[in-house]
């Protein structure tokens, strides 16, 4: 499989280099040439397999030429082997034809697992057979850090650094991060806000001189690999519930735009899905987009579902790619007039073709803690912030109710105690691997906003705590 830039400039690339590169050095994201398709009588035959087979034959062709087939079975068997529910990706109903699906059974508890966890075994694999090292570094508000961390911490070959926000991560997320301890693992506390923190990761990648001709790779949602495995679990849910002999609606929590862009590709590989909902908080950019095609930035709104809190979203790029035709140069007029003017709509036959698709709502704290009490009340099932946003979108955007709604149960209530607490429902208990959280040894270095101290600290300690 090769890959292409969605601003056309960039070198066309196999899927180990994309696993690498990240964003492409045209300043665009990777996309597949071409999407594999599989036909009704395929996907129905692949009904009653256990997640990693499932996961093996919908990623396979996204894979081929870089890795054998044995080792890709064994890969992925070892990714969602460790998973804490044997159904990976258990689905619960709510209600008439209404489900969630329970993505965060994974190590961190939020679905981020599902990609992070086979991202690191990936690049262990690669850079052991090319023989090289390679530094990580990302941004976190919370969601992103610990799932990276948990995904790379026994890989031979990477050095991890984490910058977060220091004191503005919740506890829960804080302790997931810095209790993890290796000498490839370090987490830094930044005297700054979230986005001190990924100005510095940008500025890294910009200008890699500090890395001393070690490569820098990215591990946040433009990576190509972490949509790849999201897919999966669209295939998943539909086998569970009739598919694909019937259709499918999601409704997605979503604030860059990768998992649900996961359900589109889904659907443009063959799996019947008949409607997508953008469910976002406050920070509704995607959808004042799919409501009144308006694409414009707005002032950050901190909200009770952090992980959704976004300006823009990164990842809308690869639909607008596909919108216009897959002409990376058109993409690449539009994607620099937003740079400039913050302000991005697209041709009218361009957004009702998007909108034969996917519907859209923004939800406010308020309706969130709303959500959260009426679904305990109706049915015992205790949602966290992220996923209520979720279920309230998917009931008001609802166009059939003949067709099962599926939502994305994107994370575990114990993540996000104060949206739980507002909604003055039960609180939740941490599950079992984790139950000493609070216990567990911290380690994590605070340091301050600025660029030249945090990458003296990469260059010192980048060689599992040694120096470059
Ligand atoms: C990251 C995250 C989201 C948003 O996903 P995107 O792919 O960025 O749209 C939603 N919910 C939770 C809990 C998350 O961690």
């Amino acid at each position: 499989m090769r890959y292409i830039s969605t601003r056309g400039q960039a070198p066309t690339l196999n899927f180990e280099d994309v696993l690498l590169a990240g964003l492409a050095s045209d300043g665009g994201l990777y996309v597949p040439e071409n999407l594999p398709r599989f036909t009704q009588e395929e996907i129905a035959s692949w009904a009653g397999l256990p997640y990693h087979e499932l996961a093996f034959n919908v990623m396979r062709p996204f894979v081929a030429g870089s890795i054998s087939d044995a080792d890709f079975k064994a890969i992925l068997q070892d990714t969602y082997g460790a998973f804490t529910h044997s159904a990976v990706a258990p689905l619960r109903q709510l209600d008439a034809n209404e489900w969630v699906m329970e993505l965060f059974h994974g190590p961190t508890l939020a679905f981020k697992d599902f990609a992070l966890q086979l991202l690191g075994r990936l690049l262990d694999h690669f850079l052991t057979k090319r023989g090289e090292r390679v530094v990580i570094m990302g941004a976190t508000s919370g969601d992103t850090g610990s799932a990276a961390i948990e995904g790379c911490r026994r890989c031979e070959n990477v050095d991890i650094f984490i910058l977060h926000p220091h004191n503005r991560v919740s506890e829960v997320q804080r302790r997931q991060m810095t209790t993890i301890l290796g000498d490839n693992i370090h987490n830094i506390a930044i005297d700054g806000n979230f986005d001190d923190c990924q100005e510095m990761v940008k500025a890294s990648f910009a200008d890699q001189g500090f890395l001393k001709g070690t490569r820098l790779v990215a591990v946040n949602s433009i990576n190509w690999a972490r949509i790849m495995a999201q897919i999966v679990y669209y295939f998943h849910a539909a086998l569970q519930l009739g598919g694909p002999q019937r259709s499918m609606a999601f409704s997605v929590p979503t604030g860059n735009f990768g998992d649900i862009f996961a359900g589109y590709l889904a659907r443009n590989m063959g799996l019947p899905i008949s409607q997508l909902v953008v469910a976002t908080n406050r920070n509704d950019i995607l959808h004042r987009f799919m409501s009144g095609n308006r694409y414009d930035k707005d002032t950050l709104h901190p909200s009770l579902s952090p992980s959704m809190d976004i300006m823009v979203s990164s990842n809308f790029e690869r639909l607008l790619f596909d919108l216009h035709g897959r002409n990376g140069a058109l993409v690449k007029d539009l994607m620099d007039s937003f740079k400039q003017t913050g302000k991005l709509s697209v041709e009218d036959e361009r957004w009702t073709e998007a909108r034969r698709l996917f519907d859209s709502l923004a939800v406010d704290d308020e309706a969130t803690c709303a959500t959260i009490a009426e679904v305990y009340r109706d049915c015992g099932e205790l949602l966290d912030p992220h996923t209520a946003i979720g279920v309230r979108a998917a009931r008001e955007c609802r166009r059939s109710m003949a067709i099962p709604m599926i939502t994305l149960g994107t994370a575990h209530p114990v993540k996000f105690p104060e949206a739980v607490r507002q909604a003055n429902v039960e609180e939740p208990q941490l599950p079992a691997h984790l139950a000493d959280l609070f216990e567990r040894t911290e380690r994590c270095t605070v340091l301050p906003n600025s660029l030249t101290d945090i990458q003296q600290f990469v260059a010192a300690h980048g060689n599992r705590g040694k120096p470059l």
